[in-house]
């Protein structure tokens, strides 16, 4: 499934726990940010570990490690994130969530 990142594409793959534990080991999820993928545990397809994955993306999308800030934007930062996003993020999480649950009827 495709979730758009600041416009940006990234795809959602999620996986059994056998096949993701052989590639990505004991992780519940795991974003790969130069290909824009997350990769999901099943076990673990829950807004928690959706919602963590997403802010490495957003992450990726907005620079955030090139930006070298200090420790109050920092907290400004993620303030401002989750003001800007926070709806879009959880949207998407719940979007993720049914449609998996749906798939796996
Ligand atoms: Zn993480």
């Amino acid at each position: 499934m495709i979730v758009k990142v600041v416009n940006k594409k990234w795809k959602i793959t999620v996986r059994t726990d056998k096949i993701h534990n052989a590639r990505f080991g004991e992780t519940h999820g795991i974003a790969m940010l130069d290909d824009r993928k997350i990769h999901i545990r099943r076990s673990s397809m829950n807004s928690e570990t959706i919602l963590h994955e997403l802010i490495h993306a957003y992450q990726h999308e907005l620079s955030f490690h090139e930006l070298q800030l200090d420790d109050d934007q920092v907290e400004e930062w993620f303030a401002e994130l989750f003001g800007k996003y926070g709806r879009t993020m959880i949207k998407d999480a719940d979007r993720l969530l049914t449609y998996y649950r749906e798939r796996k009827k």
